[in-house]
């Protein structure tokens, strides 16, 4: 009997000890909310949204400025506490989009990204900060959402939006924002959206402009209606090549946000066969009619050809990343290695090292003794350069052996530019200008800094 007493009462402390371990964890997790973010690697069913029935005294609190808005009031309100908004890309345009998003108190937020924050990012995608370098950037959005407002739910997810998980995902959420930056991206989003049935708001931004379209709402077209037909992928500039002052998608991500909120809410947008276009220099917003949903369209016309998700990187001839593509427009006897440069100018080997970016970026950072003359000019016939360049050839042509053609490197920031000249300079040697022997720096001057000259700027 007495031993079984003593038993119990070992069995009952051990208990207990389980029991103050769990309060303890959970005081912690309800004192610091990012830490119940669980980042997801791939795409799991999610229990309903429950609609609130009222409006709790710290809601009314927090939300009073713009409960007092009659275009809102307390029904739009609980209509934003009962949507979930899907935001693909949580780069320029996706960090203050989730950040309004959050802050006006929508009740689910998926937040969806495959990379990881780099440095350069920082200076547009303002939800991550210098100490997330090289976390994924859903996670690090999620928890700067959450540090904002913790009662909104988030859905951090790290992977790729593909043919495979679009639908899945693209159907437990009752708005989709596409926030990528590519074309085949924004094919996929939009024909995963027809297929479900949901509202796409989306924006583009580059340089100096951007651009915002509400898809697939209330009767009105679908990206595909409007570009039946991808453009041809060379075409097509990202910001990592073009450049973008980080206000520009600050403004279309605050602007898409503005439209999410007005279709949660109840309100509705008028964003629906309208192009908005703001011009930054200009400092200002234009609007033009698209054309209606069309009948014919492949996807949401009336004899729909796409009737599941098809392989978008092959319908459009490029990659869904950002990332540059590495053009292959040579043999390899046409390119060199950093190192065989290296090499080259080691050994004092005469010849003439031609850089042919645009003068912008040959500002931020060039090696000594190259010479400029962007691919443009090269391409136009620019005549004071093409005389700069006979000029240069000349001297080289003096410093060697008569019966040589003089050698020409072409160097670029990652090599594909480079290739382009190298074609153009081929036509052009023994005719436009002397007999040259052109070659391609493989991987420009990204490769130099990576390989050769860890002090070079990388950019
Ligand atoms: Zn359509």
């Amino acid at each position: 009997m007495a031993e079984e007493v003593c038993c119990l009462k070992t069995q009952l402390k051990e208990k207990e000890e389980v029991i103050a371990a769990l309060k303890k964890k959970l005081a912690q997790l309800e004192k610091n909310p990012t830490a119940v973010l669980e980042l997801h690697d791939k795409v799991t069913p999610l229990t309903s949204l429950t609609p609130k029935a009222a409006l709790s005294n710290e809601d009314i609190m927090r939300y009073s400025r713009q409960l007092l808005l009659p275009e809102l009031g307390v029904q739009g309100q609980l209509n934003l506490s009962k949507t979930s908004v899907l935001i693909v890309g949580c780069g320029g345009l996706g960090c203050p989009l989730a950040q309004y998003l959050a802050a006006a108190g929508v009740g689910r937020l998926g937040l969806l990204d495959y990379d990881e924050v780099e440095l350069s990012n920082l200076h547009r995608q303002v939800l991550h900060g210098e100490e997330n370098q090289g976390q994924a950037k859903a996670l690090s959005a999620a928890k700067a959402v959450k540090r904002l407002n913790s009662t909104v739910e988030c859905i951090p997810y790290h992977l790729q939006l593909s043919p495979e998980n679009a639908l899945q995902l693209i159907q437990q959420y009752d708005i989709v924002a596409d926030c990528s930056d590519n074309v085949p991206s924004r094919y996929l989003v939009s024909d995963a959206c027809v297929l479900n049935g949901k509202p796409l708001v989306s924006a583009s931004a580059l340089r100096m402009e951007g651009q915002l379209t509400v898809y697939n709402y209330r009767g009105g077209p679908c990206y595909r209606c409007l570009y039946p037909v991808p453009p041809p992928a060379e075409t097509v500039t990202n910001c990592s090549d073009g450049g973008v002052l980080g206000v520009v998608p600050g403004i279309m991500g605050c602007f898409q946000a503005l439209e999410v909120l007005k279709i949660a809410s109840g309100q509705g947008s008028s964003c629906s066969q309208q192009l908005v276009m703001f011009d930054a220099q200009d400092a200002r917003f234009r609007s033009i009619k698209l054309r209606p949903k069309q009948p014919g369209c492949a996807v949401c016309g009336e004899n729909p050809s796409v009737t599941q998700l098809v392989d978008y990187e092959a319908f459009c001839g490029s990659a869904a990343t950002d990332k540059c593509c590495k053009l292959n427009l040579l043999s390899r006897d046409q390119r060199i290695t950093v190192q065989d440069y290296k090499s080259i100018l080691d050994n004092a080997g005469p010849h003439l090292l031609l850089d042919v970016r645009p003068l912008v970026e040959v500002d931020i950072c060039h090696l000594p003794f190259s010479l400029n003359i962007p691919l443009s000019s090269l391409e136009d016939r620019k005549s004071e350069h093409l005389q700069l360049l006979q000029e240069r050839i000349s001297e080289l042509k003096q410093q060697m052996a008569s019966d040589c053609r003089p050698p020409v490197y072409v160097i670029c920031k990652q090599g594909n530019d480079s290739q382009k000249a190298v074609q153009v300079l081929e036509k052009m040697s023994g005719s436009e200008v002397d007999s040259i022997a052109v070659k391609d720096i493989s991987g420009g001057l990204m490769a130099w800094a990576k390989r050769i000259d860890p002090t070079f700027p990388q950019y």
